[in-house]
């Protein structure tokens, strides 16, 4: 049997700065993963780049059945510490759009600054550490046991830092979830987020022919909207834009699209017969929007015969008719690309059976969870490693 303060179940984000944070406060840390290289989605995210953190996080960049939850951790570990620390390590890193940091060379500087941090303190890390099952016992101090393929293990601590279940082939699990219901904790409905969009018919004719083609729009579901570009695919809609609305989207809904944000072609095309513009609606179009994208946009809306008329000639009803097109485009997808290629996991381990300030099950003394396997989400840019880092730290200054 070896006896350890903490296990914590999960080599990733928030599992390596929890095991960071109480091994550099003296505990002896034993972190245990199946999968055979630790913080894999660490080394994948951001285009291999690791957007780490934001310049600009609240709540309000958070989903979650509880919006309050996050709150205590986000502000005991701001970004900014975590700027500090990835300072302190001299690593080198840009702000891309938006206040997203990103590393100037590759995500692994931020595994290694993870890992450097864990060799300050006692900490052990197994990989290809399958666990079989979880006891609890009354034995002194130490209150959980653990039978695993490399034998077995026992703590006063242990943590759940298992993630979500989007990309199952780096080694996401529903683990952690089961552990959750073992213990009593009730579990919020699941999705894929973070997630491009599938579409069927007309719609998905229509991306195929535009893929790759990529722009700047407004899109809304659900009363949220986000300023960002689209690209077209050869199933559906992707790109920054779909992603984050994703969070926000559940089958059947509607999305709507203003492929002009911030102007409008109402007034555009007032100014253009002021000026008596003697070239074809197409190209007075094109010089707004991609042209490719505009050719098949007119064709997949019906906007052929439009188009052949000159400016002078349009009714209300026609300007009426492109606004409606090109700045209200309301859309259903047929679904997502789900867990394969999903970023993150929207609801989980619903928040309400653990505490907000020490991330302990209020079922189960000395059990905690943090990171992606509770029910908070971040939106694309920072927001979910910053959540990963702030409940593992917060966390591991608990244990
Ligand atoms: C392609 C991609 C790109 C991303 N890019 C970004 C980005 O740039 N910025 C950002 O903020 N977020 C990004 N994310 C999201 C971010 O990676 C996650 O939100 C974050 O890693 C969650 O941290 P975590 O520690 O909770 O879980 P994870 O980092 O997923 O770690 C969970 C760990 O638990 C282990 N595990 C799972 N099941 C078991 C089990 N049964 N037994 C033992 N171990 C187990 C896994 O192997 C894994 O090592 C990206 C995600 C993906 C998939």
């Amino acid at each position: 049997m070896q006896t350890f303060d903490c296990i914590i179940i999960g080599a990733g984000a928030a599992g390596l700065m929890c095991a960071a944070t109480a091994g550099q406060r003296g505990r002896s840390v034993a972190v245990l993963d199946h999968a055979n290289k630790v913080g894999k989605k660490i080394l994948m995210s951001g285009g291999g780049r690791c957007n780490f953190t934001n310049y600009d996080i609240g709540p309000d960049n958070y989903l979650s059945a509880n919006p309050h939850f996050c709150k205590s951790a986000l502000s005991r570990y701001t970004q900014w510490d975590f700027i500090s620390l990835v300072s302190e390590h001299q690593l080198a890193y840009h702000e891309k759009t938006q206040g997203q940091l990103f590393c100037d060379n590759k995500a692994k500087d931020i595994l290694n600054i993870l890992l450097a941090e864990c060799d300050k303190g006692s900490v052990s890390i197994q990989t290809g550490c399958d666990i079989h099952a979880i006891t609890p016992i009354e034995d002194g101090p130490l209150r959980y046991q653990l039978a695993t393929s490399m034998g077995s293990f026992s703590c006063q601590s242990l943590v759940v830092a298992t993630g979500g279940l989007s990309i199952p082939t780096m080694g996401a699990s529903g683990f952690g979830y089961d552990i959750a219901k073992q213990f009593g904790l009730k579990i919020k409905a699941r999705d894929a987020a973070l997630v491009p969009f599938t579409f069927k018919g007309e719609t998905l004719t229509l991306c195929q022919s535009l893929a790759g083609v990529s722009l700047p729009v407004n899109i809304t579901c659900n009363d949220q909207s986000f300023h960002d570009s689209l690209l077209f695919t050869h199933k559906g809609l992707s790109g920054p834009a779909a992603l984050q609305i994703s969070n926000y989207w559940h089958s059947g809904e509607t999305l709507a699209i203003d492929f002009l944000p911030g102007a409008s072609i109402t007034q555009h095309i007032e100014q253009w017969r002021q000026q008596g513009q003697k070239a074809s609606p197409l190209n007075l179009l094109s010089q707004l929007l991609p042209k490719r994208f505009i050719q098949q946009w007119v064709e997949y809306q019906g906007l052929n015969g439009l188009m052949q008329k000159e400016l002078a000639q349009w009714r209300r009803e026609d300007i009426a008719r492109l606004s409606q097109a090109l700045q209200h485009w309301q859309t259903i997808p047929n679904g997502t690309e789900g867990y394969r290629t999903a970023e993150v996991t929207r609801g989980g381990i619903d928040t309400d059976g653990v505490s907000s300030k020490t991330f302990e099950a209020k079922t189960a003394p000395g059990l905690y969870f943090i990171g992606e396997v509770l029910d908070v989400t971040g939106w694309l840019g920072g927001f979910n490693f910053q959540w990963a880092w702030a409940s593992g730290y917060c966390c591991g200054q608990q244990l």
